[in-house]
């Protein structure tokens, strides 16, 4: 709670009040965020209050400052976590992303580039042909070229759409 409660609040209310500031007073107020917050709050509060309400406000009690500052602070607070979880999944989508990328590549290597590599001794434009019509023949090495076709896809979609959204930080 240290770092939520200030013993210069109770002086930043009354001088919200007053209008009258210190030089001290106005100094503190740079380093300090709780009052910084206090002051926000009353002068929230002042700009609510109707006219009359604001000839008795010296008699206002703190409790009401303390509340509308607990409000701002913990409005904060959760904006603050929920941009961090937030965070946290754009960086977790992106690194999956590039592991689901990084492994297909591996994996694609093996598969295609070994079969390249085994035929770099024919003339290397026969390589090809060759190879399509081997994928051809064999129909179920089709279904995991597909699906990692896919996978890299939607792994390139994942990073051109996390992309801005971390560059934006
Ligand atoms: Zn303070």
């Amino acid at each position: 709670m240290s770092d939520t409660h200030c013993s210069q609040e109770s002086a930043v209310g009354r001088a919200v009040r007053s209008g009258e500031w210190s030089e001290s007073l106005e100094a503190h107020l740079r380093d300090c965020a709780v009052c910084r917050g206090v002051r926000e709050a009353a002068l929230w509060m002042q700009a609510l209050a109707p006219e009359p309400a604001r000839e008795g406000q010296e008699g206002l009690p703190d409790p009401r400052v303390l509340w509308l500052r607990a409000q701002f602070s913990e409005r904060q607070a959760a904006a603050e976590r929920a941009h961090k979880v937030l965070h946290w999944v754009e960086i977790a989508c992106v690194t999956s992303a590039c592991a689901v990328l990084g492994i297909w590549l591996v994996w694609s290597w093996n598969d295609i580039g070994g079969g390249i590599a085994d035929r770099l001794g024919w003339a290397l434009f026969d390589a090809w042909p060759a190879l399509w019509s081997n994928l051809d023949a064999y129909g179920p090495v089709n279904a995991p070229i597909l699906f990692s076709s896919a996978v890299a896809a939607i792994s390139l979609l994942a990073l051109a759409v996390a992309y801005p959204l971390l560059a934006r930080e």
